[in-house]
């Protein structure tokens, strides 16, 4: 595995890294005090072209590799985890249904956008009764006057409800829950559409700049030309997409690890007690080792999966054990992190405390943590 950075990677981490360090540090705080989602932000990164940074440039994106993507990812989640929160979200399962399983009047009519970063994407799987048991979804899509007429509720729905959302893919039920052997698809739900609605932005531990949300669906009618994919294949679509949506809450958890990793040590540097730096004393400094070599190991593990994908081979198994061991390295060592702060850690004024409780959502989004141990067993031949 060869994971030299090409020019074109190297050239995207560094936008990436001025823009982290310019714009995203220094005005994305605010909007997580605030519990709102920048997209004044967002739309400055749609500008720069990264929000298409998976889809080809025949659709409006700049067609970066997933490694490419993991590294920029590196960056702009150093500076703020809630909009690296959304911006992945977005690029990934935002984006990434339209683009695998669309045709190609959908992906210019609704990736184009999404791709140039006029738009913001959402996908909608999660249900208030159905979560790790994606195939417990009851929101439903029957046949009706030519098209199809949607019902049901999803929860926990990222990027729709930003004043540049644009709706969202979401997956539906297309037979009766009794109605013989399950079957769902896939359909766009524009915004304005009649019958779609939505709860209040949704307040979380963490990720505060997110917008997620509750989304209604009563009597809301799409035609044929809003299906997605393979009718039958819904399901398959989207758990296919959420293996691209783990590397990417892996690469999440490195910049998060990364984070509070430099917070620490330039802590304990300058940190004085009992007459020296506290990162004099062996308990800190073996703190600082273990969380250092644990992010490495997160790393590689990352890269491999990003690799891996690139070349167009299977990765499920790998992207799972990237998710699930560098989102608990995060977690973890965000709470070290905090430790090694005393007091002022545990205070949100200090932003180490912000990261602290970004980290604990990566243990649970995109298919928790369990969900992965089942699915690295699955791959054992359990
Ligand atoms: C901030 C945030 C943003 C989100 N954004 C989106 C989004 O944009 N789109 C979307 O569709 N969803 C989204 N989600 C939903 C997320 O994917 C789900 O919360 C997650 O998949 C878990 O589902 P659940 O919350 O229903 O928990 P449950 O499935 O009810 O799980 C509860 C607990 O039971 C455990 N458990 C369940 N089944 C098993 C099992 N078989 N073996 C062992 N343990 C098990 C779980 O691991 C967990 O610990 C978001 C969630 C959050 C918090």
């Amino acid at each position: 595995m060869d994971l030299e950075l090409s020019a074109d990677e190297t050239d995207l981490v560094e936008l990436c890294r001025e823009f982290a360090t310019k714009e995203i540090a220094t005005r994305a705080p605010e909007a997580w005090e605030q519990a709102v989602c920048p997209t004044d932000l967002l739309r400055e990164m749609g500008e720069l072209g990264l929000l298409g940074m998976l889809i080809p440039e025949q659709w409006g994106g700049i067609g970066m590799s997933t490694v490419g993507f993991v590294a920029a990812m590196e960056q702009i989640g150093l500076a703020d985890q809630s909009v690296a929160a959304a911006w992945q979200a977005h690029v990934t399962i935002g984006s990434l249904p339209l683009y695998l399983f669309g045709n190609d009047a959908q992906r210019e009519r609704w990736l184009r956008p999404l791709a140039e970063g006029r738009v913001l994407g959402a996908f909608g799987l999660t249900e208030p009764d159905a979560g790790s048991d994606t195939r417990g979804i009851t929101t439903r899509a029957e046949r009706r006057d030519g098209g199809w007429l949607i019902n049901g509720r999803k929860a926990f729905i990222s990027n729709a409800g930003t004043d540049m959302s644009f709706g969202v893919t979401l997956l539906a039920r297309t037979q009766a829950i009794d109605g013989g052997e399950a079957r769902f698809a896939s359909f766009v739900v524009e915004k304005d559409t009649p019958g779609f609605t939505m709860g209040p932005k949704m307040r979380g531990i963490g990720w505060r700049g997110l917008d997620t949300r509750e989304l209604y669906f009563d009597d809301v009618w799409v035609g044929d030309d809003h299906l997605v994919g393979d009718r039958d294949l819904g399901l398959s679509q989207f758990l296919s997409t959420l293996e691209v949506g783990r590397i990417s809450i892996a690469a999440l958890s490195l910049s998060l690890t990364q984070a509070v990793l430099t917070m620490a040590t330039e802590y304990a540097k300058h940190r004085r007690q009992f007459g020296k730096p506290i990162s004099k004393f062996q308990a800190v400094q073996f703190k600082l080792a273990d969380i250092a070599t644990e992010l490495e190991a997160a790393r590689w593990l990352t890269y491999r999966a990003a690799y891996l994908r690139d070349a167009g081979k299977p990765f499920l198994k790998e992207a799972s054990m990237a998710k699930l061991k560098a989102s608990r390295v995060a977690t973890w060592a965000a709470s070290e992190a905090v430790q090694i702060h005393g007091g002022i850690g545990y205070m949100l004024e200090s932003p180490v405390a912000r990261f602290y409780c970004d980290s604990k959502v990566l243990e649970i989004g995109e298919g928790t943590n369990e969900i992965q141990h089942v699915v690295i067993a699955r791959m054992l031949g359990c």
